[in-house]
């Protein structure tokens, strides 16, 4: 079977992973990046380098966005010559950035009033996952649309999850972030900690690692803490983002995050002392030190 035409916008380090993987599956595949010296790299590997997101969209059956933030959504799809101005009315839309709900739902609403099918399908899995096609894709939307994506998921991710309708996929992936940043930003407490006690770095993130607080998260944190890399995977400023959104859109269910508002405020200070383009496990480089404590109060 012929394999349906892509195209991706945004070759951040998500998209230009993923674009990648679709190359290399021989997905025919059109690219378009704000910056255009991203897109060499990808032109050399075999794809159409389009000058504006209408371009790429009208040379595609499926249209992905991975961009940064509600903005940079609204400015692909919606913008001066942006995706939805050349999309045709048969073609499926998927935005796999994290962004709020209630843009999400904005953005569907104008699809389908063109006559487009609209999935949001953002993921987990971070720059590795991206480049090997291990990413979860949590869809929010109709399954029908869902199931026809189905080729192009399947080489981009190791699972694709059906959440419900419309905003359920960027719902649950804003959960599971805030999630995430409140350990990092607890950790980065805890590192803290763990200097101005005189601790061993190695040794305490060895028993913190392989303990009851051990997670995922944590893991991946305390080997970044003890590699002293923090060359982005994921960066500082979007996690940071991906709070606020969580933050933000709880507050409008009446919901609200008093942790996640704190690990927000520990990103933003990390933010503040230069660390927004660091991977988000830089947020444990910023000391968390408290000026009206006393600190030879023991
Ligand atoms: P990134 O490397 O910073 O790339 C951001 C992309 O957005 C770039 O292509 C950038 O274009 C584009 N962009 C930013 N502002 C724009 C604007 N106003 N108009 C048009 N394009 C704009 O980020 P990333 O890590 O790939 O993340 C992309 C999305 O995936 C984010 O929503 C992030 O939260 C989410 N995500 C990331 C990870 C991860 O581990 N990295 C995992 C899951 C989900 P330029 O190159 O021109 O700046």
């Amino acid at each position: 079977m012929a394999k349906p035409s892509v195209a991706i916008l945004g070759l951040g380090i998500m998209g230009s992973g993923m674009a990648r993987r679709l190359l290399s599956a021989n997905f025919p595949l059109a690219v378009y990046n704000r910056s255009r010296e991203k897109c060499l790299p990808l032109a050399e590997a075999g794809a159409f380098v389009a000058n504006t997101p209408g371009e790429a969209a009208s040379r595609a059956q499926i249209i992905i966005s991975m961009v940064a933030n509600d903005a940079a959504s609204s400015a692909v799809w919606l913008g001066k010559e942006g995706a939805l101005s050349a999309a045709s009315a048969d073609s499926i839309l998927i935005e796999s950035s994290t962004l709020t709900v209630g843009w999400v739902r904005e953005l569907a609403a104008k699809a389908t009033g063109l006559g487009c099918q609209f999935l949001d399908a953002p993921v987990t899995g971070s720059k590795p996952q991206a480049a090997s096609g291990e990413l979860l894709f949590l869809v929010g939307g109709s399954m029908d649309a869902m199931e026809a994506a189905r080729p192009v998921f399947s080489v981009l991710g190791r699972a694709v999850v059906h959440l419900g309708a419309t905003g359920s996929g960027a719902l649950m992936k804003l959960i599971n972030n805030f999630l995430c940043g409140v350990q990092a930003a607890s950790f980065a407490e805890a590192v803290s900690l763990i200097d101005a006690g005189g601790l061993d770095r190695v040794q305490a993130m060895s028993i913190l690692s392989s303990g009851a607080a051990g997670s995922g998260i944590l893991n991946r944190v305390a080997d970044r803490i003890l590699t002293n890399d923090f060359t982005p995977n994921f960066a500082l400023r979007w996690m940071a983002k991906d709070l606020s959104y969580a933050v933000d859109g709880a507050a409008g269910k009446g919901v609200s995050l008093p942790v996640a508002t704190a690990a927000l405020a520990v990103f933003q200070k990390a933010i503040a002392d230069g660390r927004g383009d660091e991977d988000f496990s830089a947020v444990t480089k910023s000391p968390q030190r408290d000026p009206d404590i006393d600190a030879t109060v023991r």
